[in-house]
């Protein structure tokens, strides 16, 4: 499968770095970017090409707050196909926040165990709407050995969940966040106030004697800790600091600023923190990095990253950039129709939720103009060579 994008007018990288305006041509070969640049080149053993008619191109965007559980189901929601309905809004990567919200979910060690294994061989190979997903993160409880730590990395389960688990007080799982970290183990820790019934608070004191390597919803999910709480984890600490559309989003914008100050804006992240009780969100993520840009005037490619190449840098995955030999994760988008903006970047820093004029994940064109987002400005971003019976 050789798929090709032309005439692109404005290329972000995913890296935070100003956006590029003379690559004109992205070609992805077996689910891999192999090309990046002038379009003065044979496309025609190209099974796709899209004219992005002078439109903008993003890498697509990874959720590393999503609370996947079993198949496209959210059993807090009660509704289907909500992942696939989340690649309509530019999401085509989701990393798991724990599969915390399976009903009736274990708290043993060997329950913990196998929760977290079933997701990731469940989710290695689903790709509902092309999309793809980081399934299987162990939620840490009292009991947890070493030695399972090594088990489940040797099985491929690489994620963990702090600040659940029946532990006198979040900071007891310190010992058993160093085995996790120890064997390779990314740790997300859940932060402010308690979320549902059976988590605890948890403060910068309990952050920082965890040390995990990302704190979950940094402005509160969708508690915020205190101002001075959250001061202390961006001063005092290097670990990464997501911040959710379902949390608070005073303390999102104090986090952007603090971080900026303190240049520390490369630990920023965005993810959705959905589906919870806020809902189910295709647009989580997009609506945070637009509402955020605006909000504390933060160039739009830099939101962009925090929500592609930051999260690709922090959780160790090669996605999340547009660059040759990388996931073909790509999307095409425009200003909205009739907004204030006629390009992309300036709709997203005036607070307009861009258009998603195309998506490609893995190299594939999965569908263009998204039924999630406003219809985009231009005309004429469209398929202009396709020899395929079926795209998928
Ligand atoms: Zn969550």
């Amino acid at each position: 499968m050789k798929s090709a994008i032309v005439n692109i007018g404005v290329l972000v990288g995913g890296d935070g770095l100003p956006s590029a305006r003379d690559m004109k041509c992205i070609i992805m070969e077996n689910g891999i970017i192999s090309y990046i640049g002038s379009q003065d080149i044979d496309l025609s053993s190209c099974n796709v090409v899209v004219d992005a008619d002078g439109a903008t191109v993003i890498p697509g965007l990874i959720d590393s707050h999503v609370h996947i559980v079993l198949g496209d189901y959210t059993p807090r929601q009660k509704t289907v196909d909500f992942l696939e309905s989340y690649v309509h809004g530019g999401i085509t990567r989701t990393i798991t926040a724990s599969e915390v919200h399976a009903p009736g979910r274990p708290k043993d060690p060997a329950g913990v165990k196998a929760l977290a294994l079933m997701a990731q061989r469940c989710f290695q190979h689903f790709r509902p709407g092309g999309m793809t997903i980081h399934g299987g993160s162990v939620i840490l409880e009292p009991g947890l050995t070493e030695k399972d730590f090594v088990e489940l990395a040797e099985q491929g389960v690489w994620l963990a969940k702090a600040g659940f688990g029946a532990f006198p007080k979040p900071r007891d799982a310190a010992e058993i966040v160093r085995y996790a970290q120890k064997h390779g183990f990314k740790v997300m820790c859940h932060t402010g106030g308690a979320s549902i019934p059976g988590s605890s608070p948890v403060t910068a004191d309990d952050l920082l004697e965890m040390l995990p390597d990302i704190s979950g919803h940094v402005n509160g999910g969708p508690t915020a800790m205190t101002d001075s709480d959250l001061e202390k984890v961006i001063h005092e600490t290097a670990i990464a600091l997501q911040i959710v559309q379902a949390g608070n989003l005073r303390a999102a914008i104090r986090t952007i600023q603090l971080a900026k100050e303190a240049q520390q804006f490369q630990r920023v992240l965005i993810a959705s923190d959905t589906p919870t009780g806020t809902g189910m969100m295709p647009l989580g993520v997009m609506k945070s990095i637009v509402e955020l840009s605006a909000l504390s005037k933060t160039p739009a490619e830099q939101m962009i990253a925090a929500a592609t190449g930051h999260v690709g840098r922090i959780y160790g995955i090669d996605a999340g950039l547009i660059r040759v030999g990388r996931p073909a994760d790509v999307l095409v988008i425009d200003a909205p129709l009739g907004g204030s903006a006629a390009e992309a970047l300036d709709a997203i820093e005036n607070g307009d939720l861009p258009a998603i004029a195309a998506c490609f994940t893995n190299g594939i064109l999965r569908y263009m103009n998204s039924r999630n987002t406003p219809p985009p400005r231009r005309e004429n971003i469209k398929v202009i060579h396709e020899r395929l019976k079926m795209w998928i």
